[in-house]
């Protein structure tokens, strides 16, 4: 599991990160909700270990990461902008990473296909990313992320732009994938239904501080102040 302790992050005089502390289980699906600006994609960068360093602690199966660079990790992040390389096929581009980890050749072939395969993109291995729809580079950038089986997979909003029937889809072998790797999971999402349907827990954030934390249910039912409640539109 992931556990953090007192997380700070300010960009000059702009506190992003107020105070984080949580802790994600082993195996948890875990959705972080928030209205725009309030520190998602900072705070899942800060485990990724990309931008400045935050002060606190982030402990993955109770080893403090903060200060190992992202390939050290075991983390595996698949940004809101999912830039791929462009100069590379999408067969090329799923597999940089696990060259990148020096992994045997005769390995890469197959984990690759395995994960473009999930997504459903094989028969587009040969294409270049400029060749493909927004929804189908979020695929590749998906198959890339899960090729190099992290430990902790953090997902910011990887499938924002795919249309709805093919979101569903996504979600269902995510969610399918994700149980059958057993995979500590953080996913961060504008849409509710999603986080609702797939979350063993959520967190709902705003202004670098979580305003409350726990099963969709228990949100839902018991907003703890009214930020909550409107921002869940459980306001009466
Ligand atoms: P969204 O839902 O729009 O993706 P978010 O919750 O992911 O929002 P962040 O990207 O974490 O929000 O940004 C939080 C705040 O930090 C914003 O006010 C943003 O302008 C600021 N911020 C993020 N990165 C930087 C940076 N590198 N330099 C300065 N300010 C930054
Ligand atoms: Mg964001």
């Amino acid at each position: 599991g992931i556990r953090i302790e007192d997380l700070h992050l300010s960009f000059g005089d702009t506190t992003v990160l107020a105070g984080i502390d949580m802790e994600i289980y082993p195996g948890e699906f875990f959705a972080f909700l928030g209205p725009s600006g309030s520190g998602k994609s900072t705070l899942l960068r800060a485990i990724a270990g990309f931008g400045p360093r935050p002060k606190g602690r982030i402990l993955i199966d109770g080893k403090d990461i903060a200060d190992l660079p992202p390939w050290k990790r075991n983390v595996g992040m698949v940004f809101q902008s999912y830039a791929l390389w462009p100069h590379m096929t999408v067969r090329q581009n799923v597999a940089f990473g696990l060259e990148e980890r020096r992994m045997p050749r005769a390995q890469i072939g197959p984990k690759v296909e395995a994960a473009l395969d999930l997504v459903g993109l094989l028969h587009l291995a040969e294409r270049m990313p400029s060749q493909l729809s927004g929804g189908q580079q979020q695929r590749v950038a998906l198959a890339r992320t899960v090729a190099i089986e992290p430990q902790v997979l953090l997902l910011d909003e990887p499938l924002s732009n795919l249309d709805a029937a093919l979101r569903v889809q996504m979600r269902r072998e995510l969610l399918s994938l994700q149980r059958k790797l057993g995979l500590t999971t953080i996913f961060v999402t504008h849409d509710q239904e999603e986080a609702n349907t797939t979350s063993d827990r959520m967190a709902v954030l705003d202004g670098g501080v979580i305003q409350q934390i726990g099963t969709p249910q228990e949100l839902y039912d018991t907003p703890v102040n009214g930020f909550v409640a409107g921002f869940l539109g459980t306001a009466n």
